[in-house]
C-alpha cells in the first residue's frame, strides 16, 4: 500500500513541471504585434511599456 502512494505523488509532480512549461511558452508568445506595422512586427517589451522598433509605436502599460 505505501509503496501506490509514492507513486501517486510522483505522478503529480510530473504533471505541475508539464503545466508550468505550457505556462512558458503562452507568455513568449503574448508579446503584442504592431498595429501600425500589422502581424509580424511585434512591440518590444520594456517595463512599463511596449514599443514597435520599426515606426516606434508606444503602447504604454496600465497599472
Ligand atoms: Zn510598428
Amino acid at each position: 500500500m505505501a509503496d501506490e502512494g509514492e507513486k501517486k505523488s510522483k505522478k503529480q509532480a510530473r504533471k505541475i513541471h508539464g503545466y508550468y512549461e505550457i505556462k512558458e511558452s503562452k507568455l513568449e508568445r503574448k508579446r503584442k504585434n504592431c498595429p501600425k506595422c500589422g502581424p509580424g512586427v511585434f512591440l518590444g517589451e520594456h517595463s512599463d511599456r511596449s514599443s514597435c522598433g520599426k515606426c516606434g509605436y508606444t503602447e504604454w502599460k496600465k497599472k
